[in-house]
């Protein structure tokens, strides 16, 4: 059992590293990779404690854009001393906190008053993101749920969907390369791309040194991992899995991916 893709509370996670590691454990993950959102604090505080049965990979999910669209690259394997790596992550993390303020903006001009404060105190010194947002509109009572925050004032399109200048993907790639890592093209289904659009997206990434497609992310529906193998054929790219786990969710995916059906010569474990 492998993960390659989950969150902690150093970003928009509900467990702290420790407590997801001892449960990746718990459950049977012999290979974990902690994704936070733009940072490697989490990664850094559990990497010289992890229980005996398993291995941690380094880890990130890295923000970026391809032309307008953002785009989440999954980094693994690098070394996380590396400058260039550590300066892509001080970028992010000043863009994070930009953002945070103009969404802080938006909320305040949308009658909620502290939106700032009331996320960052949400996030509790993890990596802000909009579902901290959503988190303290719910506490503060401003909406009756996080799906709800997210439809009426974060989501796509939205108020607080601040059209951000994110690193490229191409630099974004090449930093996590230049770091001795793999990159990994998250969840490519999520962005809504038309097929010719996500091929040419595909193109791009795999032209800039991308390794890898996530061709499981959390719970896959009927269909989606058999067009995202053909993605990965057609630009000869090797595949990656991860739950994507942020919480204990009814309908969500728990940790762990079984790669017994996957192919020897595809995965990137192979290789990490
Ligand atoms: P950010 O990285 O700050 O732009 O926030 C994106 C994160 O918000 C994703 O990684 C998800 O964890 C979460 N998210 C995105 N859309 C939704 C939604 N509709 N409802 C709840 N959470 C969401
Ligand atoms: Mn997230
Ligand atoms: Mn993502
Ligand atoms: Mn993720």
């Amino acid at each position: 059992m492998i993960d390659f893709h989950t969150h902690s509370a150093a970003s928009d996670g509900a467990l702290s590293p420790s407590e997801l590691v001892d449960r990746a454990a718990r459950e049977g993950v012999t290979r974990l990779s902690l994704t936070d959102h733009d940072t490697i604090a989490g990664y850094l505080s559990v990497a010289s404690a992890v229980p005996e049965n398993l291995e941690l990979i380094s880890g990130v999910e890295l923000s970026c854009q391809w032309g307008r669209v953002g785009i989440h690259v999954v980094g693994l394997g690098f070394d996380p001393r590396a400058p260039a790596l550590t300066a892509h992550l001080e970028r992010l993390n000043q863009a994070r906190m930009d953002r945070a303020e103009k969404i802080a903006h938006k909320l305040e001009r949308a009658d909620m008053p502290g939106a700032l404060a009331g996320a960052l105190a949400v996030a509790e010194g993890g990596q802000i993101g909009r579902p901290h947002f959503a988190r303290w509109m719910v506490l503060a009572g401003h909406v009756e749920s996080e799906a709800v925050a997210f439809k009426r004032f974060l989501g796509r399109g939205k108020p607080g969907d601040i059209s951000m200048l994110w690193p490229t993907l191409e630099e974004t790639v090449v930093t996590i390369r230049g770091a001795g890592g793999i990159a990994v093209l998250a969840h490519p289904l999520d962005y809504k791309m038309t097929a010719t659009r996500l091929r040419a997206l595909t193109r791009a990434f795999a032209d800039a040194g991308g390794d890898a497609i996530e061709v499981i992310n959390g719970r896959p529906r009927p269909g989606d991992t058999d067009t995202l193998w053909r993605l990965v054929k057609e630009h000869d790219l090797r595949v990656s899995v991860g739950s994507d786990f942020h919480r204990d969710t009814t309908y969500g995916a728990r940790l762990g991916i079984d790669t017994a059906h996957i192919p020897e010569g595809f995965g990137v474990w192979e290789r990490l």
